[in-house]
C-alpha cells in the first residue's frame, strides 16, 4: 500500500479537505454508498470526496425535497 496523497475531490477537483486521520471531517460524516458511483473507478478509495459534493449529493437524494435545484458541485 503506497502513500496516497490526493487531496483533490474526484468529482469537482477541488480540495477535499481530508486530513486522512481521526481529526478529519469525513470521520463524522456518512457517505451514501451510491455517491461512489459518481467517482471514476480508478479514483475510488484513493481520492476523498469533498464536503460540498457530499452535501449536494445528499440534497439531491432527499426524497421529500422537490425544488429541482441544480447541484453544481
Ligand atoms: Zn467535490
Amino acid at each position: 500500500m503506497g502513500q496516497v496523497n490526493n487531496v483533490k475531490c474526484p468529482i469537482c477537483q477541488n480540495n477535499n479537505g481530508c486530513t486522512k486521520d481521526s481529526s478529519c471531517w469525513c470521520n463524522d460524516e456518512s457517505f451514501p454508498r451510491d455517491i461512489f458511483k459518481l467517482v471514476p473507478s480508478e479514483y475510488q478509495r484513493k481520492m476523498c470526496i469533498c464536503k460540498s459534493c457530499l452535501d449536494s449529493y445528499k440534497e439531491s437524494i432527499k426524497p421529500s425535497d422537490k425544488n429541482n435545484r441544480h447541484s453544481d458541485c
